[in-house]
């Protein structure tokens, strides 16, 4: 496995592989891998015949009040995963070759940026989009790999190939939870032992609320309500929004239907965790 830290050599090594007829997958991450992660390269392993990994903590997706100094970064066991699962090159910039001195071109989705983590992030997403786009103009990958974790970056991203015509395939795989149900995050790692027992309620609130669909409920009002009196029974945990949206637009719905984004977003302690679901 090969580390490249320059986005002439990426650029090199994918017209390369371009030229000799592979086609090309990209994973970003920004490293601490887990499970999650892991599916996403599985996945690129299975459609593309060579897989980059990028592991870049991305300066400009953090507040000034968020966590990017205390961030995990676990680089050599992250490149030992990689390997053992046979990925080909990791890119692992540092944070001048992504953002040159005085640099000053951003990527800006303009609206949906401002909703659900948009919203108590500002300029998270303006990050997201842009270190995203950098990355597809380096990498020139064929399709790149994102987690429906994050949901309302998928939403962004996918406006963001379709507004710019990137010549690449977004595919999106499924979230991986932990045995109880909590989705693998490189942020749970700062939960506290009580915290990480809290933290269930997520995927709970998320659980109440298909069930509830299933029964047949189709208000959203009414399946928020579900969603949130589920949370009240954690009640250390803060609720940051608990919403159902159209995944395309981020706009809320009045009534749920196939596709619609069920997204939560909570404060355990300080740490910030989200989930969703999308309706069948
Ligand atoms: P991150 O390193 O947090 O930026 O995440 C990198 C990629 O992994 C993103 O596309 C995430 O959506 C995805 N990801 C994170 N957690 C999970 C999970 N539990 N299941 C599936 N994908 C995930």
């Amino acid at each position: 496995m090969r580390v490249i830290r320059t986005v002439g050599e990426l650029r090199e090594w994918s017209r390369a592989a371009r030229k000799a007829g592979q086609s090309v997958g990209l994973v970003p991450t920004m490293g601490a891998l887990h499970a999650g992660h892991i599916s996403l390269v599985r996945a690129a392993k299975v459609s593309c015949d060579v897989v980059a990994a990028s592991i870049f903590v991305n300066p400009t997706q953090f507040g000034p009040n968020e966590d990017f100094a205390r961030y995990p970064r676990t680089f050599d066991e992250d490149c030992a995963l990689l390997e053992a699962e046979g990925v080909d090159v990791v890119f692992a910039p540092d944070a001048e070759e992504i953002y040159p001195e005085g640099a000053a071109t951003f990527v800006e989705v303009t609206g949906l940026s401002e909703r659900l983590d948009g919203k108590s992030r500002p300029g998270h997403f303006r990050g997201v989009a842009t270190v995203v786009a950098k990355l597809f103009i380096a990498a020139e990958p064929d399709r790149a790999f994102f987690g429906q974790k994050d949901a309302a970056q998928v939403a962004v991203l996918r406006r963001t190939v379709a507004d710019l015509r990137l010549p690449v395939e977004l595919v999106v795989c499924p979230i991986v939870r932990e045995p109880d149900g909590l989705a693998l995050s490189s942020r749970n790692r700062y939960l506290s032992t009580e915290e990480r027992r809290q933290a269930r309620v997520l995927s709970r609130a998320l659980h109440a609320v298909e069930t509830q669909i299933a029964s047949g409920e189709r208000s959203a009002r009414a399946l928020i309500d579900v969603a949130v009196a589920e949370f009240s029974r954690e009640p250390q945990v803060g609720i940051d929004y608990v919403t159902a949206v159209d995944w395309a637009t981020l706009l809320p719905v009045e009534t749920v239907a196939s596709g619609t984004l069920f997204a939560v977003a909570a404060f355990v302690g300080t740490t910030r965790l989200i989930d969703n679901f999308v309706v069948a």
